[in-house]
């Protein structure tokens, strides 16, 4: 808090930094620069939050039973991520041996390609994944290209999660493994493809962790988790971009101080979370890394874009027995050198800019949150 005044200055600048610089380029949109440099149209944007605006009410429902299940009479901002344990519920562990063996099992059965190299991976030790003290947490990859190899940072300590991470990064050394004969230039993905590979990879192992879970409490737990991924990608993440709207749209008259960008702040969560909360962040702009980057604007709704983008690829495997891995690979090829439209049209046969698309990706996370409800149901 009492450096609020400072952040509250950085970021002024950083706006008003930019709006003079979009001024002198003549661009009459600030929105013009984030969506050129993610190759996609203001349409497939708008048409992304619009659906995703009217599919708000069965988190709503998840958030009461989770409130129940915590024992609060209604969720603050900090009880939406919570771990969910009840019963006589114990995290799973597993060994680095064990979680390699367990991605590589379940990548097998949809992309041979994928679980081939993931194993060159493990045994070349592209991975480092050591748990001691110091170290940073969070993961990374890193493209070589020279030697057309990965490098993965990632701390792991054996939960779940860590499974998934060490998964997703998998992704994305897969990503760059699949381009890799490809010019560099046509190599140089934008962000909100970028995490296309990598959540798809995630998906496929925390799917099959909660398949694969030996009890109820144990499946309740792993579902919990990864509807409170979808929650930060609906509600988090568009309560930022919200936010960030409302700061540019405001910064063109005038600076902001910190009380106002609190009020927005505010403002931003309770449309975003639709009031469904006790508490909120006022001084998440603050706090929050992505608004202080200084190379990318509106670093927020790649986010969204991407997972929703991999859901949907991921539902389209599940369901349709002609999709091959290859398909999915020819459209990994092409993330650096088409439009996202043009992307989704020649691989998916879809139109991002309706919201056919982005209704059948959401339409997975109710099904999650009907699963939570029938199981949680005995225990409240
Ligand atoms: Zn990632």
């Amino acid at each position: 808090m009492k450096k609020a005044d400072l952040f509250a200055t950085t970021l002024n600048h950083l706006s008003g930094f930019r709006l003079n610089n979009y001024e002198l380029h003549d661009y009459k949109d600030y929105m013009k620069v984030p969506l050129d440099y993610n190759r996609m149209e203001e349409n497939t944007l708008d048409t992304m939050w619009d659906t995703i605006a009217k599919n708000k009410s069965p988190l709503k429902k998840y958030f009461e039973r989770k409130a129940q299940l915590l024992g609060v009479d209604q969720l603050g901002w900090l009880d939406v991520h919570a771990s969910v344990d009840v019963g006589d519920y114990k995290n799973k562990k597993y060994t680095y041996d064990e979680a390699a063996e367990f991605i590589i099992d379940n990548f097998k059965s949809f992309s041979p390609k994928m679980a081939e190299m993931s194993r060159r991976a493990f045994e070349e030790q592209w991975i480092e994944a050591e748990d001691r003290p110091g170290k940073r947490p969070g993961g990374y990859c890193s493209n070589l290209p020279e030697s057309k190899q990965s490098r993965i940072f990632m701390t792991f300590a054996g939960s779940t999660g860590n499974v998934s991470t060490l998964a997703h990064e998998l992704g994305h050394a897969f990503h760059s493994y699949v381009m890799r004969d490809l010019p560099l230039l046509n190599q140089r993905y934008a962000m909100n493809v970028a995490e296309t590979a990598s959540t798809f990879a995630e998906l496929v192992v925390s799917n099959a962790t909660i398949e694969n879970a030996t009890s109820d409490a144990e499946k309740i737990n792993l579902i919990d988790e990864k509807i409170s991924r979808s929650v930060a990608f609906m509600m988090n993440i568009h309560a930022r971009y919200i936010f960030e709207r409302n700061l540019y749209d405001e910064r063109q008259k005038g600076t902001l101080d910190s009380n106002r960008l609190k009020e927005l702040m505010k403002d931003a969560q309770e449309e975003a979370y639709e009031d469904a909360l006790k508490s909120y962040h006022p001084m998440f702009w603050a706090t929050k890394l992505h608004f202080h980057i200084t190379g990318v604007p509106f670093y927020n709704f790649p986010y969204t874009f991407g997972y929703f983008f991999s859901l949907g690829i991921y539902n389209r495997f599940l369901e349709d027995k002609n999709v091959s891995e290859d398909d999915y690979i020819a459209l990994l090829r092409d993330t650096a050198s088409m439009t996202t439209e043009d992307l989704a049209e020649k691989h998916l046969n879809v139109d991002l800019r309706k919201p056919d698309f982005w209704q059948e990706a959401l339409d997975s996370v109710y099904k999650d949150i009907e699963e939570f409800l029938e199981l949680t149901e005995s225990y409240v």
